[in-house]
């Protein structure tokens, strides 16, 4: 974490709710998280991803975050993704969707997983025909390799992403599960086998590198 003393003294950047990459619009809509991934650049105080500054200085409100994606009808997709978990937002998020959705062409969100987990509840259903499609961050091909690298704040995370991958497929029509290439222990071809029975896509991700 940055020092207190060094910031007060130095103009920090406007912060970054919407930034595109490739043909997508992004959306970084809080820096909290769920999980305390061991991998993650923001545990060695790096907030910026591809010369984009995502450490917020508060977490952009609902209008905010509408004006931040432009005009969706620009962008191939529009893509909840920051530095931080969606999810943990979900109302806001939900929102934003549905005054994006006349206009986007495609609304994709990345995610931990992990929401019917935090709510305590089914929530997946919330996200029929406003989310188009889900990155899920699967990460590993069985808990004790997820725990040892994603650190989950809250226990059976593991399972519980799997049983929100099982929810979701009844209401978001693409599914696709990721996993990072090159982390110790985690093995990307049974993690290819883990969507094939859960009947979803699959994708390896490289470390650092958003999408
Ligand atoms: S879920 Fe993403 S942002 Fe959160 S700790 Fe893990 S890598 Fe970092």
């Amino acid at each position: 974490m940055s020092d207190q003393s060094t910031s007060a003294t130095r103009t920090e950047p406007p912060q970054i709710v919407g930034y595109t990459l490739r043909d997508s619009r992004y959306l970084n809509i809080t820096n909290r998280c769920t999980l305390r991934c061991a991998f993650c650049p923001k545990f060695n105080d790096q907030w910026t991803v591809q010369d984009y500054q995502l450490r917020l200085d508060h977490e952009p409100t609902l209008e905010e975050i509408v004006a931040a994606a432009g005009n969706p009808e620009d962008y191939r997709e529009i893509v909840f993704c920051g530095l931080g978990e969606p999810t943990l937002r979900l109302y806001t998020l939900l929102e934003v969707a549905t005054r994006l959705r006349p206009r986007a062409r495609r609304i994709r969100l990345n995610t931990d997983g992990l929401a019917n987990l935090v709510y305590g509840r089914d929530v997946t259903p919330d996200m029929e025909s406003l989310i188009d499609a889900l990155s899920v961050s699967l990460n590993a091909q069985d808990a004790e390799t997820y725990n040892q690298h994603c650190r989950p704040k809250l226990p059976g995370a593991y399972e519980a992403m799997l049983d929100f991958v099982r929810c979701a497929r009844e209401f978001v029509p693409e599914i696709t599960l990721t996993a990072i290439d090159g982390l110790p222990g985690v093995d990307i071809a049974a993690c290819e086998k883990i969507a094939q029975r859960l009947k979803v896509g699959f994708r390896r991700r490289v470390l650092n590198v958003v999408g």
